[in-house]
């Protein structure tokens, strides 16, 4: 059941660093031997980087655009940006690339935004069906676009390391919206420009 009243960052670092404790005990180990004495700390300290998007404002970072484009209007892709998330059901991370592209009305973005608009959403407690879509809708919320396309593919190890143990498995998803939801074309476009290899440099 959903729990409205809970407030988010109302637990101190000792109780986190005492739940790390408590998780190493359930494991079948001895959090006070030396090895284990200083990890509730590290662990405390990677999960602050790991959940950093909790603290971010996407539509904040994405708030600086440039109008002046010279008429430019066809598609701008940022592709194969590294992507690191954790998955909701069992806090493992999920790792792939996402590709980003938008069709501008009138603006543009810097394209190091839409890379930080993908940590803000990949550094939360995710699916990757949600996080597809949640990229794609703040882009066009904040750019109003003609159109927007998001690719993620992923390998989750929660597939590879646990449970079934499929380790050549991704998962893709994709969520396209305005012209390129209506417009084929546009659509196919974006999926040929994804393949095309990247320039090594
Ligand atoms: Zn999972």
């Amino acid at each position: 059941m959903i729990n409205n009243s809970y407030k988010p960052n109302s637990v101190t670092r000792e109780q986190a660093e005492d739940a790390v404790r408590i998780l190493i005990s359930w494991a079948g180990d001895n959090p006070n031997r030396e090895g284990l004495i200083e990890t509730p700390k590290r662990v405390v300290n990677a999960y602050k980087d790991f959940f950093s998007g909790y603290n971010e404002d996407p539509y904040k970072i994405l708030g600086k655009t440039f109008d002046e484009v010279d008429g430019y209007d066809d598609i701008v892709l940022i592709k194969n940006i590294r992507m690191e998330s954790h998955c909701e059901h069992h806090m493992v991370p999920f790792i792939g690339t996402a590709h980003v592209a938008y069709i501008p009305n009138d603006r543009v973005v810097g394209i190091s935004k839409i890379a930080r608009l993908i940590d803000t959403f990949a550094k939360r407690l995710q699916t990757q069906e949600t996080m597809t879509s949640q990229i794609a809708n703040t882009l066009n919320k904040a750019l109003n676009p003609k159109g927007v396309a998001v690719l993620i593919d992923a390998t989750h190890q929660c597939m590879s390391t646990r449970g079934i143990h499929k380790i050549n498995s991704s998962t893709v998803t994709t969520t396209f919206l305005g012209e390129f939801k209506t417009n084929l074309n546009l659509e196919s476009r974006f999926l040929d420009m994804i393949k095309i290899k990247s320039n090594e440099c």
